[in-house]
């Protein structure tokens, strides 16, 4: 089975969120279950040094103003295919966004071109020496991805190929200007209301989800929040009318990259039979962190986007209830700018108790995973979030508000789960301040019984954080495009 994925990001190349993560590794659990997945990437600075090697597909003489190649090259045990066109892709910083922080005001070209390849690859195959690749199936990810549908049924109108459009985060849409759908090239007849169409605007999602045969998100729970008005984001009426082919397939991790065992960014290694190792990684983050060494209340860590959506607006406002507590907390990211400034000030108003770290650190992302007591995750809507699933598989507790992905992952502590050896972590809801700040004491008053502790990191680390359940369920739903 053939697979075309189209994607934005993808670790370990380029990243900026949980999507790259997933894109990273689904397709090699596919591998083992018989799917050749091939992934289609715009080739941004990080990926340039990856053309030199590989093999010239395609040439395209005017891509939305320039020149462009495709190229298939082999890294990292993933089959990429690169578009290279340096008109669009090839700028400093951001993937998305310019040095102001806005936007590119070309990215509807820049992933329309994106699109446009790949519904070319999916409609006429890729030729090189070894014969012809076709694709049986395209998998579009996220809004970047949005138009792969609409184009594909654009070009083959009869019988195009199944697609399948899932959705890593309903919050980016990719909506513009209805006057980009002349410059894409798309017919008037794809702008409507059950179309293209996004309250007057052109949208990229909207078209994905209008026109792919199948949708999935990343958690069951998630699926369900979609179909209602606090988390569709205005889809949810698309998405209630589509719920037959709407799924919930839950995101797994790549587990040799995030592996305490063999983790190379960390201090030292460690199993769940050696877990005082731990002590080494821990002192390692209070170096980092200008923490106070301590160890009789838990180090809370927080590795994120600084968003609303995150909820870190709840924990500026708890860290002083925090910090009563004895507890500690060590916070890496980086986005909105008065989070970060609120999170620069609590570091300076409680020196040794509150440490940030302002920035993306893939390296540090690690060692906080395999040194910290709790992970917290106070999200107002999480499609699945990956940060507790590293946490389970490091023993980082997680702390987690009860939604989307985070609620179908963490086993919540109560008396009668912790007796049955099922607790991970602890979920609170509603999403306030208030019930943030109970789970955080709840949190420290497990952490003061050692043995519950102990024991609910042992849970966490027996807990399946794979993909040994969702591979098998992206097959099958392929599988199920082909009678439909
Ligand atoms: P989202 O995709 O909404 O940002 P996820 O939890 O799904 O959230 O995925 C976030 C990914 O990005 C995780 O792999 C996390 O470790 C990583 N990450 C987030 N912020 C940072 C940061 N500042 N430094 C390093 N890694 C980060």
């Amino acid at each position: 089975m053939n697979v075309l994925f189209v994607a934005s990001e993808c670790a370990p190349f380029v990243k900026t969120g949980g999507l790259a993560d997933v894109i990273g590794a689904v397709p090699k659990a596919l591998e083992p279950l018989g799917a050749d997945v091939r992934i289609l990437l715009p080739a941004y600075p990080a990926l340039k040094q990856h053309l030199e090697g590989g093999t010239t597909l395609r040439d395209f003489d005017d891509l939305f103003g320039g020149r462009a190649r495709l190229i298939s090259v082999e890294a990292e045990g993933l089959s990429l295919l690169l578009l290279d066109a340096p008109h669009l892709y090839d700028r400093p910083g951001s993937i998305y966004l310019n040095e102001d922080g806005q936007d590119w005001d070309d990215n509807h070209l820049r992933f329309g071109a994106l699109s446009r390849v790949a519904a070319d690859i999916a409609c006429g195959g890729l030729t090189h020496e070894a014969g012809t690749w076709r694709a049986d199936f395209v998998h579009a990810h996220d809004w970047q991805a949005g138009l792969v549908p609409l184009l594909i049924r654009m070009a083959d109108p009869n019988d195009p190929p199944r697609c399948v459009m899932t959705i890593h985060n309903i919050a980016f849409q990719g909506n513009f200007h209805w006057s980009v759908k002349d410059i894409l090239g798309v017919p008037d007849h794809f702008f409507t209301h059950e179309g293209a169409e996004y309250w007057g605007q052109f949208g990229f999602l909207k078209a994905g989800l209008a026109f792919a045969d199948k949708i999935t998100t990343v958690s069951p729970t998630y699926a369900r929040e979609l179909m209602t008005p606090d988390f569709g984001m205005g889809m949810e009426g698309l998405l209630q009318a589509r719920r037959g082919d709407l799924s919930g397939l839950l995101n797994g991790i790549d587990t040799d990259i995030w592996n305490p065992a063999t983790d190379p960014h960390l201090a030292i290694n460690y199993t769940s039979r050696s877990l005082k190792r731990r002590a080494k990684n821990r002192a390692a983050i209070e170096e980092r962190f200008h923490l106070e060494a301590r160890t009789d209340a838990p180090l809370f860590c927080v590795i994120s986007r600084l968003t609303r959506q995150k909820g870190l607006d709840l924990l500026l406002e708890v860290l002083p209830h925090l910090v009563e507590s004895g507890a500690q907390l060590a916070l890496l990211g980086s986005g909105d700018k008065d989070l970060e400034q609120g999170f620069r000030e609590a570091a300076d108003r409680y020196p040794g108790t509150v440490g940030t770290l302002i920035g993306y650190d893939e390296a540090l992302s690690h060692l906080l995973q395999g040194g910290s007591d709790a992970i917290l995750v106070p999200s107002r809507f999480e499609p699945c979030g990956l940060t507790q699933l590293y946490g389970l598989r490091y023993g980082t507790l997680p702390v987690v508000a009860r939604t989307g992905g985070l609620a179908d992952t963490v086993v919540n502590a109560t008396p009668q789960s912790i007796k049955r050896r099922k607790a991970t972590g602890i979920q609170f809801e509603p999403v306030t301040a208030d019930a943030l700040a109970r789970a955080i004491s709840r949190a420290c008053a497990l952490f003061a019984d050692g043995d519950v502790w102990r024991s609910m990191m042992l849970n966490a680390m027996r807990y399946s954080v794979g993909w040994e359940q969702t591979a098998p369920a992206y097959l099958a739903l392929y599988e199920s495009m082909t009678d439909s």
